[in-house]
């Protein structure tokens, strides 16, 4: 494995299967010349031994003759030598001729070469009835001539002699010379037919398959025998044929057929080979065309692998199981701008881990290596160190790199570059702090609204009850009864009283205020809802007596406490109770009234646990369409004087508590406001 190797260059491909075609050319090439060779080579041989065979049977028919040639001279001497007398010897002489169908006249000629007795062929009419004997007589002196010189038989050139039936025949001359104790007593002279020497002469089966002819030494053809010819390739031996006086060449011919397709078995077996070797070749190109197409389809895969791995944004390192580095992909090398060269086969500690914390890493790969624990799957964080020296944080996962036997061969890790989500989370940190600054502000201003909002009521009432003292105070000095005194005096009392709670209730509201702003929780504490009602009761008739306004309480007998903010949840009562009471107001309701119940809350999710459920109604003019989409959204108000938070205070509280505030409108006329709180776990 190697990152970042050279591209491919698509010049290469080309170029190696050029090479690829013209191996396979000149492989065939090759192949087909051998086969060519082998071919030529094995009819060659086949020529020469057909050649070799026809050099032997020349060499036979040629020993044929000179043995024959022998005998019969042998026949002559004792033809002579056993038959003097004439008529003897005619007999003898005409059973020579008949046993000897190359000779077509045996002579008997005297010293001086003049004829004694003679006799012709039976096979033939008489040779030399046409031509005449006296016109041979120049060849039989010559041949003589030899003969008495070699004292042993000698031959005449041969000559062509003519004959009755307008044909003629190439005939030469054997002379004998006969000496008897120490002087020559005459001639023996025999005709030889050189055709029939061939034919009788020559074994048969030498003529069977091939022609044997006797030419001069330049080629003329002198007498012919053998087949007719058969096939177009000739095969040409010549031997001399040396005998005393003359010299003739004997020729073979033998004829071949057209070079068969399998003329033996070598050619057949060469043939059969070359067979199997071309099957062999296509076998072999079919091979070779199945590994190319392998060979494309791995180089796409390879290539497909590699645009993968350069799109990839996630740098990839391998490492065997010594910890040297095998692989790196090109997301890795730019992510710690060092070249695949620098990294490749580099074992801990590694380029690119800072030195100050190469020691902690160290220890972390020897763990790893050892395999005694398997990394985090959701990766672990890791800082590395660029080229330049410059740290940034990198997300590390790692997994066991397994070859395809199974075998655990190194680790894969694939690394993220987290700096700039780093950078992304310190900015949103920065942000956080700055609205959590500005919403501090904001806070501000809520609290200093919500407060003008709650304060309204304790203060209205510390101004009602100092109004009320302050008249009690003047009317003493006009009492004139020392009972209306004291009396006065427990009603002032009575007043200051009220106007200390208030003031002290002032101080909660605005401490659970604050509290409520800040989102702080505040101790939570059981409360009976009675208690509740009570608390809020003398502002609400304050405020009832002034409007003009019945109110009733309801509560369910023994209703279990609720575990709530006593404070808030009185200001949510107040703030209900005084929006029923400024509707009717509003609307001029003949008869006002103001219901406020508590009862066990029912209903689907409120068995499994404990809830009860106040519930503030009034007789007023409802809520229109169009307030109620709006009613909940802060400062939103239909009132002139009205601050538009009390809505919205008390969904909040009651939600704070887990519960749900929701209204509805009351039959025949009015609008219930209902809440729910939870019961107190310890007293259920
Ligand atoms: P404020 O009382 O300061 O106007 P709230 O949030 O308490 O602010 O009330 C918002 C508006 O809801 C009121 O202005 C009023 O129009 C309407 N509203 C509240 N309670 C009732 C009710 N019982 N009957 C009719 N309208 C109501």
């Amino acid at each position: 494995m190697r990152a970042a190797a050279a591209p491919v260059s698509p010049v290469r491909p080309r170029a190696s299967a050029r090479l690829r075609w013209t191996l396979w050319v000149l492989l065939i090439s090759l192949v087909a010349s051998l086969l060519v060779t082998l071919v030529w080579l094995a009819g060659r041989y086949e020529a020469s031994q057909v050649q070799t065979k026809l050099e032997r049977d020349t060499a036979d028919a040629l020993s044929d003759i000179r043995a024959a040639l022998t005998r019969n001279v042998q026949s002559l001497q004792a033809l002579h030598a056993r038959h003097r007398s004439p008529a003897a010897w005619d007999e003898e002489a005409t059973r020579l001729l008949r046993d000897h169908r190359e000779w077509l006249r045996i002579e008997w000629r005297d010293a001086s070469l003049a004829p004694v007795n003679d006799a012709d062929t039976p096979y033939r009419p008489p040779p030399f009835a046409r031509l005449g004997r006296g016109n041979a007589q120049a060849d039989v002196a010559q041949a003589c001539a030899v003969a008495r010189r070699v004292s042993g038989p000698a031959y005449s050139n041969s000559y062509f002699l003519p004959q009755p039936d307008g044909l003629g025949i190439e005939v030469m001359e054997l002379c004998l010379p006969q000496v008897s104790a120490g002087e020559l007593q005459g001639y023996m002279v025999a005709t030889y037919s050189l055709s029939d020497i061939l034919a009788g002469l020559v074994g048969p089966q030498l003529t069977r398959s091939q022609d044997v002819s006797f030419t001069e030494a330049d080629g003329t053809r002198l007498a012919m025998q053998g087949s007719t010819r058969r096939g177009n390739r000739v095969f040409t031996s010549q031997q001399l044929l040396d005998l005393p006086g003359n010299t003739m060449v004997l020729r073979m011919d033998s004829w071949r057929g057209a070079p068969d397709l399998f003329p033996n078995v070598l050619t057949a077996l060469v043939t059969t080979m070359s067979i199997a070797l071309v099957a062999v070749l296509v076998l072999l190109n079919k091979d070779a065309r199945r590994r190319l197409r392998a060979e494309e389809d791995l180089a796409d895969a390879l290539a497909f692998r590699k645009a993968m791995e350069d799109s990839l944004v996630t740098g990839l390192r391998a490492r065997d199981l010594e910890g040297r580095i095998t692989y790196v992909n090109p997301a890795f090398c730019q992510m710690v701008g060092f070249e695949p060269e620098e990294l490749l086969g580099y074992a801990m500690p590694a380029p690119y881990w800072p030195p100050e914390l190469a020691d902690e890493y160290q220890k972390r790969q020897d763990v790893r290596l050892a395999g005694q624990h398997a990394p985090p799957r959701e990766g672990f964080e890791s800082v590395f160190m660029r080229k330049d020296g410059s740290r940034f944080p990198v997300l590390i996962i790692e997994a066991p790199l397994i070859n395809h036997e199974g075998v655990q061969t190194g680790w894969m890790s694939a690394f993220l570059d987290i700096s700039e989500q780093r950078r992304v989370e310190e900015l949103s940190r920065a942000s956080q702090e700055r609205l959590q600054a500005t919403a501090r502000l904001a806070t501000v201003g809520e609290m200093a609204s919500l407060l003008s909002h709650e304060l309204n009521q304790p203060l209205a009432a510390i101004a009602s009850y100092a109004t009320g003292s302050i008249n009690l105070l003047n009317a003493v000095d006009d009492a004139d009864r020392p009972g209306d005194a004291s009396e006065r005096a427990a009603d002032i009392e009575l007043a200051m009283r009220r106007i200390a709670e208030q003031a002290e209730r002032a101080g909660k509201v605005i401490k659970s205020v604050h509290d409520f702003v800040r989102r702080r929780d505040k101790e939570r504490e059981p409360v009976a809802p009675a208690k509740l009602l009570d608390t809020i009761m003398p502002l609400v008739q304050l405020q009832a007596r002034k409007l003009g306004v019945r109110v009733e309480t309801r509560l369910e007998s023994g209703l279990p406490a609720v575990v709530c903010d006593r404070t808030m949840v009185e200001q949510v009562l107040l703030n209900l109770a005084r929006n029923a009471m400024q509707a009717m107001d509003h609307a001029s309701v003949r008869e006002p009234s103001l219901l406020m119940e508590v009862r066990r809350a029912s209903g689907p999710g409120m068995a499994a646990k404990g809830w009860l459920e106040f519930s503030v109604a009034d007789v007023g003019p409802g809520i229109p369409d169009d307030v109620k989409q709006q009613l909940f959204t802060p400062f939103f108000t239909t009132k002139a004087e009205g601050m538009g938070l009390g809505l919205s205070l008390c969904r909040t509280v009651v939600e704070q508590h887990g519960g749900f505030l929701a209204f509805e409108p009351r039959l025949p006329a009015g609008t219930i406001f209902r809440f729910t709180l939870p019961v107190d776990d310890a007293l259920n």
